[in-house]
Formats: C-alpha cells, sequence, structure tokens
C-alpha cells in the first residue's frame, strides 16, 4: 500500500512507495505524520508536483469499499491505496431499538407517569435513520480525510445495480443475452432486482442463481428481459425446455423445494407469471442512501461520476479479480486493464467515541454499573493506538494496538494478536489519538514476497 505524503506546509503531494518511505526516514527527510493511514510529512519540501487521484467508492451496508487510483488516459488503471470500511449501522440500530425497550418499561411499570415520546415529532425533509445516515457520513468523513492526505480530483461511485440507460425498457426491447459480455451483467442485476434475489420458481435464496429463458429458445422464446427469469440451478436444470405450467404440475423436486421456503405450487406459479409481465417498479431499484451519499460526494465540488453494479462485475470477473469490497471500489466505473491490486487493505472499523450514558445497564434495563465522570486515565482514553512495551513480569513482550482505559490505571490493549489485559500505563506510549475508529491491516490474497508489508 502507498504512503502518504504531505509537503513541509502539510498540502498533499503524490503518494510514495514503502520503500522510498523508509529512505525518507532514514534520512531524516521526513517526520511521520500520522500513523493510520501511514503518512509522511516531508521536512523540507515545500511545492511539488502532483497527478490527478481518483477515489472509488463501492457502498455497502456493512462495509464500504474505497480505492485510491491513478487513471491514465489509454485506460490503464493502477491501484495505490485499498481500505475496507466497516460501519456500525447495526450496532446503532440495536442500542436505539434498546433505549426505546427500556423507556417503554419505565413508561408501564409501576412508576411515576412518564409522557409518551414517540409519536410526537416530525422529521425534516430527507430525513434517514440514524443507522442509515451514519454510513452517509461515516464515508464522507473519510472522502474528506483522504482528500487531505492525497490530491484526490475526481470520484466514482458506484450508485445503482444496473444501468437503466443501457436497459432502457428492458422488458420491452430485446437484449442479445451473452454471458459475460457488460450487457449480459447489467441484464442478470436487473433480474436479480426483480426477483428479489431468489430463485424465481421455488424461491431458494443463498444459491447461486442463473438466467434462465421461461419460454426456451428451441420453443421460440425471445431473448426478451420478459422472457427472462433467475433461478437456481436445480429448477433451471429441472424445468430445461418444458413449459412453466408442465414444470409447476410435474416437477416433484420443486415441489419439495418450494415446501421448504413456505410457498404452494399454484400461488407461486400464480405470482410468476403476474411478474413476468410485470416490469421493476423503479422505486423498489432505488437504493436512499446510495442517493444521499451521491449528492454528499457532488456538494463536495469533486466530479462525480457514477456507474453500475454491472459494470462493476463485468470488470472484476473479466480481470480475474477476487471479490473484497475495497477491490470492488477499484473495478467502479470504465476502465481496460487494472495494476497493482494486490496490495494490502486497511480495514477502517467505526467505533464510535464511547456512550454518553454513564449508567451501564443489564439486559431488563436495570443498572449494572456506572462509568467514571471523566474520559480520561492517566492522560489515556479508550480508543486511543498505544504501544506498550513492558520490560517484567506475567504480561513481558512488546504490544501495539486499540486502548480500553481503566480507572486503576491497567489498561487492556487490543492488539492484530487478540487482546491482553492489565498493562500498566506507566509501560505506554501514544501514537495515535482515538478518532472513533480502529484500524488493522489486510494482506493482498494474492500476496507474493515482501510486497504489502505495512511500514510501521
Ligand atoms: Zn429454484
Amino acid at each position: 500500500m502507498a504512503v502518504f505524503v504531505l509537503n513541509k506546509h502539510r498540502q498533499p503531494l503524490m503518494p510514495c512507495s514503502e520503500k522510498r518511505a523508509r529512505l525518507l526516514l532514514e534520512r531524516g527527510r521526513a517526520v511521520v505524520h500520522k500513523r493510520y493511514p501511514f503518512t509522511l510529512r516531508l521536512k523540507d519540501r515545500v511545492g511539488g508536483d502532483t497527478q490527478a487521484l481518483r477515489l472509488g467508492i463501492d457502498p455497502g451496508s456493512k462495509t464500504t469499499g474505497l480505492a485510491l487510483m491513478r487513471d491514465t488516459a489509454d485506460g490503464q488503471r493502477h491501484v495505490l491505496c485499498l481500505f475496507d470500511l466497516n460501519h456500525r449501522g447495526f450496532q446503532i440500530k440495536k442500542a436505539l431499538a434498546q433505549r426505546a425497550a427500556f423507556r417503554r418499561r419505565r413508561r408501564s411499570a409501576n412508576l411515576r407517569y412518564r409522557a409518551p415520546r414517540f409519536n410526537n415529532r416530525t422529521r425534516p425533509q430527507g430525513w434517514l435513520a440514524p443507522s442509515l445516515q451514519h454510513r452517509v457520513d461515516t464515508v464522507m468523513a473519510w472522502v474528506r480525510r483522504l482528500s487531505t492526505l492525497a490530491p484526490i480530483t475526481a470520484l466514482s461511485q458506484e450508485l445503482v445495480c444496473f444501468d437503466t440507460q443501457k436497459l432502457k425498457n428492458p422488458e420491452l426491447s430485446s437484449v442479445e443475452y451473452q454471458q459475460g459480455a457488460l450487457l449480459g451483467y447489467e441484464v442478470r442485476e436487473y433480474l436479480l432486482e426483480k426477483w428479489g434475489r431468489e430463485c424465481a420458481y421455488c424461491g431458494t435464496g443463498d444459491t447461486p442463481l442463473e438466467v434462465e429463458h421461461v419460454v426456451p429458445r428451441s420453443r421460440g422464446g425471445s431473448n426478451r428481459v420478459s422472457n427472462l427469469v433467475i433461478a437456481c440451478h436445480d429448477c433451471n436444470s429441472a424445468k430445461s425446455s418444458q413449459p412453466l405450467t408442465d414444470f409447476f404440475a410435474t416437477d416433484k423436486g420443486l415441489r419439495k423445494r418450494l415446501k421448504v421456503n413456505g410457498h404452494t405450487a399454484d400461488t407461486r406459479l400464480d405470482r410468476v407469471q403476474r411478474q413476468l409481465k410485470q416490469p421493476l417498479r423503479d422505486a423498489s431499484a432505488v437504493n436512499v442512501t446510495r442517493w444521499v451519499l451521491f449528492n454528499a460526494l457532488k456538494a463536495t465540488g469533486l466530479p462525480v461520476s457514477v456507474s453500475s453494479g454491472g459494470r462493476t462485475k463485468y470488470n472484476r470477473l473479466r480481470l480475474g479479480i477476487p471479490k473484497t469490497h475495497a477491490l470492488d471500489a477499484a473495478c467502479v466505473g470504465a476502465f481496460d486493464t487494472l495494476h497493482d491490486w494486490q496490495v494490502t487493505t486497511l480495514t477502517i472499523k467505526a467505533m464510535g467515541r464511547g456512550s454518553y450514558q454513564r449508567t451501564r445497564l443489564t439486559k431488563h434495563g436495570f443498572p449494572r454499573g456506572y462509568l467514571m465522570r471523566q474520559k480520561q486515565v492517566h492522560g489515556f482514553q479508550t480508543g486511543d493506538m498505544v504501544k506498550a512495551i513492558v520490560p517484567t513480569g506475567k504480561t513481558v513482550g512488546s504490544y501495539t494496538g486499540r486502548v480500553a482505559v481503566r480507572k486503576t490505571g491497567r489498561f487492556n490493549i487490543q492488539t492484530e494478536q487478540g487482546a491482553v489485559q492489565g498493562i500498566s500505563h506507566k509501560y505506554c506510549t501514544v501514537i495515535q489519538r482515538g478518532d472513533g475508529y480502529g484500524y488493522h491491516l489486510t494482506p493482498s490474497i494474492n500476496l507474493t514476497g515482501g510486497a504489502g508489508q505495512a511500514v510501521a
């Protein structure tokens, strides 16, 4: 992974290689500006030439992939840095639901009267649930943060599952459906969305799905999307060239699978026939969070280009690139070849900044214990990255990681190898102050030799 470089006045220069970073540090020409992501600041350099960099974004519900890359005019794309940003939307949702439940108990329990507080507020326009707003906010925080570390001049976002421009009036137009071509992936994503990412016949999810002709080509079926469904392998091969009604009436395997998934053959057949004629409603294809993110990205003033999930998948499979969130972000948009994608990924985990509430509760909402008033202990705070060198005792050794402070002055440190407990504050030094995120490096899948080793 490339190392970020700033000039003397803290303005971003081109990221450099790890080898060059090591040399700059050894010769005393640079100082470490930031550990995560690793950033150097040159002591002498004032100006400096920069090239245009692009930040690719693949938004996901649990993890958003970010890729810093350089596009050249002839369609070559060079990957510089990869990031996986892990969101905490599910924790936020859980915490809010729990708080609501505790309040509800206090209203019904034999306590003083409390007015209900759930239906008396209006929501401003464009309101997003806190768990979803958090995804937008953290992605934007990292777009801004990376813009201060590298000369980013353009953004690329995966906005939609499939390209509506390419599939204009998809139900009516005859697309030459071809496995492996760009249009093929757009059609596939469209069908996945239309049939709810499960087998159109038996309703099985969690299985590889194949594109299927309802009226087979051999019986004069067309290539129109209205004649295509998405089906599991069992259904696809069992149906073969039968008409739809015969397949539902006779196939034993299908009946068994329908039963497992809680459907009856008649209602399911009815649903398939009805849905075949209906085009995918626009609303169901729109992911609100992605659009909010898109508008937020546009507000940065940088040019934002958008592309479809179909194209990302086409690029990834065409170039034989493994599926990770960060590499998906590197495959967003149009380009010919991808270079240097075998770099370490920095996983950034949103951890929050602790709780405002000082009382810890049991699952029934009764007090279990109390947090201390102040957050700092001996100058350390939970979330700081520390290095501890313990000279003697049971925990002798050197540890680097995220610290959890205790009032006693004996801290817990979360290292890459696991947690160590009871480390005295006397042995700890801060290497980076807590910023609400936890970090660790994930080596590349096809790592060869010493490439991708972290400096630090
Ligand atoms: Zn099936």
